[in-house]
């Protein structure tokens, strides 16, 4: 069985290559990252954007006012994002436990705990999984060595078979999360997370993947023998239809 830590390796190799090493993205305060990711919830990165800084714009910068504020108001800011209603109940009461259980809106304490254990502490916030968890660490001014793994990677790691078809997100996490090449900095980990999003968003569609296009169609059982058909008809043709992404990936 191959060694899943080099087929995660050679995945990455093969999409820098294809994407280029993405630009150096936007790193919010951790508290702002937990309430993007939340806006972010089966929502658009434009969308959930959009929302987010009419939220900031609202609030002034100081998210302990969420605590308090009117969820129809709230609502009313953040209505394009998906399940708007939800989540502006849900934001108050995230606000409100952190304060409860820290005595103040931080989570500046978790940078120097355990990964596993702020992973932990964050995930027993209301509603938080291991996605928001480890956008929380991972993506933040934190910058903890974590592995964010969204629908699109979840996606595109089953059909690499990198986890079984059967795990969850959660499960999933925890298993790419023991694949990590040891030489993995924080760094490499955010490029992947913007990488494999990508590939999802670009490639490896949910409902109909382009295999035949795709720089990972060699590693992957999914791509089946259709895929390499035709690839060998691309390969006659010309050059396969990688794109490489010259700006920003995010
Ligand atoms: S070969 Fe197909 S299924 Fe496999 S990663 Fe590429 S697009 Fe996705």
């Amino acid at each position: 069985m191959p060694d899943p830590s080099r087929t995660l390796q050679a995945v990455h190799e093969r999409l820098v290559i294809a994407y280029g090493t993405p630009a150096p993205g936007w790193q919010p305060d951790p508290v702002s990252q937990l309430v993007l990711a939340i806006l972010a919830i089966r929502t658009h990165d434009t969308v959930s954007l959009r929302a987010f800084a009419a939220l900031a714009r609202h609030v002034r910068g100081d998210w302990s006012v969420l605590e308090e504020a009117d969820p129809d108001t709230l609502e009313g800011l953040i209505a394009p994002v998906t399940h708007a209603e939800k989540k502006a109940r849900w934001l108050p009461r995230t606000v409100e436990t952190i304060v409860r259980k820290r005595g103040a809106l931080s989570l500046a304490f978790l940078r120097d705990w355990p990964v596993d254990a702020a992973r932990a502490w964050l995930e027993a916030l209301p509603g938080v999984g291991p996605k928001i968890a480890n956008s929380v660490l991972g993506l933040s001014t934190l910058k903890r060595p974590v592995l964010v793994v969204d629908t699109h990677h979840h996606r595109i790691a089953r059909r690499l078979r990198l986890v079984p078809e059967t795990a969850d997100l959660g499960k999933a996490t925890d298993l790419l999360g023991h694949q990590i090449p040891h030489d993995w900095s924080a760094r490499t980990m955010v490029d992947h997370h913007v990488l494999m999003k990508r590939h999802g968003q670009w490639f490896c569609h949910e409902a109909a993947p382009d295999c035949a296009s795709c720089c990972l169609r060699s590693l992957c059982p999914h791509a089946g023998p259709a895929a390499g058909a035709q690839s060998a008809a691309l390969a006659a043709t010309g050059p396969a239809m990688v794109p490489r992404i010259l700006g920003p990936t995010h």
